[in-house]
């Protein structure tokens, strides 16, 4: 009956740990955000997407209207100055950027 209920118990604990690490896998991106990295513009992603900082500085970005804040890529909470982006995996992108995958935000 012991050894029954030490069962139990180990089984409990390890279905605890395997909760914890789900329910940590399954926090929202908004939450671990302000821990990742920022991507550089020297990131061989960025370069391939053109991606930088300041949208307002690139040479061929057309619409004037087109940022990382008002993509439909862009995770970051309204307002934040960074936040992640879907094709910058682990990393965040300036709310002011651009790429030329931008698309408006529906
Ligand atoms: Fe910014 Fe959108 Fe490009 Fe991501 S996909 S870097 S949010 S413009």
């Amino acid at each position: 009956m012991k050894r029954t209920f030490s069962r139990s118990r180990r089984s409990l604990l390890q279905n605890s740990c395997g909760l914890a690490a789900l329910a940590a896998a399954g926090l929202p991106a908004s939450l671990l955000a302000a821990d990742l990295p920022h991507v550089t513009e020297d990131d061989p992603t960025a370069k391939a997407l053109k991606y930088v900082h300041d949208a307002t500085k690139s040479p061929d970005r057309k619409d004037t209207e087109a940022f990382c804040h008002n993509c439909r890529y862009f995770k970051g909470k309204k307002g934040s100055d960074w936040g992640p982006c879907d094709l910058f995996a682990g990393k965040q992108v300036n709310a002011n950027g651009w790429c030329n995958v931008w698309a408006k935000k529906g």
